[in-house]
């Protein structure tokens, strides 16, 4: 690796968040040298950051887009239903800290194999091979969770979501959502995709707090943000 480059860091006001150079998202490195994906590393007063890309991670372009509410700190307990090789959950990995954890449910056999190399490092990531739509099955491995993220563009996403909830959320829980609307239906505008959503959300009885369009970052996706009631 080459000798990171030295820059001015300042805090986000999101917890664990920082700014590097006045521009680019960044998160202090839990595991010291390591990169996780294309990233780049930087120094700043004897720390290590990485940096958060928000065309890689659609949490990151959230933040860009000006997404408030923020339940992950050190010690969080978080549900990542979609969690590829762990692009975004290495960043929310480096927030939460050693204190927290992040049960990460993947299906895809490849894509698990290198998120385990990343666990391997991070000790805070839990990988587990299972659907999303079947909870039943990682019952007996995941606690009651602070944070449920999803993000695994599928055509029933919202009704995986909300069984997810019903199984892990604690009382107050934060749920993210990431929705892409031709993973629903490529023939309708996301518009229409967007608002059904968001009616099923608030049937289940969630209160929305926030919905973010993550263009131009990730086109015609939309950031879902509810809380759970007590
Ligand atoms: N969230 C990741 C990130 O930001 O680093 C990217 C996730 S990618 C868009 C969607 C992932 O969800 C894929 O790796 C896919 O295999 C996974 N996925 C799709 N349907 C799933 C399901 N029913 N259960 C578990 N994983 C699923």
């Amino acid at each position: 690796m080459h000798m990171p480059k030295n820059i001015k860091v300042k805090p986000h006001k999101l917890e664990g968040v920082y700014i590097g150079n006045n521009k680019f998202l960044l998160t202090k490195n839990l595991v010291k040298g390591q990169k996780v994906y294309t990233e780049r590393i930087f120094k700043s007063k004897g720390e290590e950051y990485r940096e958060w890309i928000p065309f890689r991670s659609k949490l990151a372009s959230a933040i860009k887009k000006g997404l408030k509410t923020w339940p992950f700190k050190k010690g969080t307990i978080v549900l990542y239903l979609g969690i590829a090789s762990g692009t975004t959950a290495s960043h929310i990995s480096d927030i939460i800290g050693e204190e927290g954890i992040i049960f990460g449910v993947e299906f895809a056999p490849r894509v698990l194999r290198e998120l385990m190399f990343v666990a391997k490092k991070r000790k805070n990531i839990v990988p587990i091979l299972a659907d999303a739509n079947q909870p039943e099955t990682y019952q007996h491995i995941v606690v009651q969770s602070d944070v449920i993220y999803q993000d695994v563009a599928q055509p029933h996403q919202v009704e995986i979501f909300l069984k997810n909830l019903r199984f892990f959320a604690k009382p107050n829980a934060i749920g993210f959502l990431a929705v892409k609307a031709r993973s629903i239906d490529v023939t309708k505008d996301p518009k229409v995709i967007f608002r059904e959503v968001e009616r099923k959300l608030r049937e289940a009885k969630l209160q929305l707090l926030e919905s973010i369009r993550l263009d131009p970052y990730h086109k015609d996706h939309m950031m879902f943000v509810v809380k759970v009631p007590k």
